[in-house]
């Protein structure tokens, strides 16, 4: 029987799932606008990141980053193998089949080239895209639905020495709690166990275990799903490994989102990966 790649296939689109929520901030929450403003010296004035009309956003590139990290802290908490994706620290190059892959695109032998990514990448290789394949997943940036600044004066820490600089004060934006911002995640060709796993990522950092954002030894960064719906689109199981589950719609507030949403959880728990290979 020919394996089913229709996760990893980009030719082919058999699914869509719609990840669509409120998120409310528990704490304050900073994304800082750049580095150059970030001089542990000087009196800065530290802002957050806005979009061109001056509203705070949470760009879709660092919900990618919070996601795949804390991904790979519940994959690394199953002994579940997967790489950090930063740097030269991919599934692609730590197996030392990166040149075979780019022979295989460049000869255009995609069949092997698509067996070969499937037997020796991690799920977060596969979900989130390595070097020179996309992943499947779209992370749109948030934009507030209802969202307050504040301004706080710290005591900046010199970030090479750990030690207090002098004239440290520094002047830090950020986003006051209760703010809301809309949250936005599409998905294709997802099987069941992906969906899961994606739905428990969530729930970390919906209770907590996880914050978005700067200034994180402070307490800032917590965030809440106030609301969140799911549809899905197409095929209900992708690939030969994963698990049925029947649920197409679900929208909920919070915590009864998570509940609902146990059919698929519960996907990823059982799901018995056959990748990577050693
Ligand atoms: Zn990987």
């Amino acid at each position: 029987m020919v394996k089913d790649y229709t996760f990893i296939r980009k030719d082919i689109l058999t699914r869509t799932v719609i990840f669509e929520g409120v998120i409310e901030t528990v704490s304050p929450l900073r994304i800082g606008a750049g580095k150059n403003d970030l001089s542990p010296t000087s009196l800065a004035r530290d802002t957050v990141l806005k979009d061109k009309d001056g509203n705070p956003v949470i760009p879709g590139s660092s919900w990618k980053g919070i996601f795949r990290s804390t991904g790979e802290r519940i994959l690394r908490g199953k002994n579940i193998e997967v790489c950090t994706g930063v740097g030269q620290d991919y599934c692609l190059k730590i197996k030392r089949k990166d040149d075979e892959f780019q022979k295989y695109l460049r000869e255009n032998i995609i069949d092997r080239a698509v067996e070969l990514f499937w037997d020796y990448t991690c799920l977060n290789c596969k979900l989130f895209g390595t070097m020179s394949v996309l992943g499947n997943l779209r992370f749109f940036d948030s934009t507030p639905i209802n969202a307050t600044l504040g301004i706080r004066t710290m005591i900046a820490i010199s970030r090479t020495e750990g030690a207090v600089a002098s004239h440290a004060l520094v002047t830090v934006e950020f986003v006051e709690p209760g703010s809301t911002f809309n949250f936005k995640l599409l998905g294709y060709n997802l099987p069941n166990y992906a969906i899961g796993y994606l739905v428990s990522i969530m729930k970390m950092i919906h209770d907590g275990y996880v914050q978005v954002g700067g200034h994180k030894s402070r307490g800032f960064g917590f965030v809440k799903f106030k609301e969140l719906s799911f549809t899905s689109t197409g095929k209900s199981k992708i690939g030969d490994e994963d698990v049925e589950v029947n649920l197409n719609s679900v929208k909920e507030k919070g915590d009864a989102f998570f509940e609902k949403m146990k059919p698929y959880i519960e996907a990823f728990e059982h799901v018995k990966l056959d990748y990577p290979k050693k």
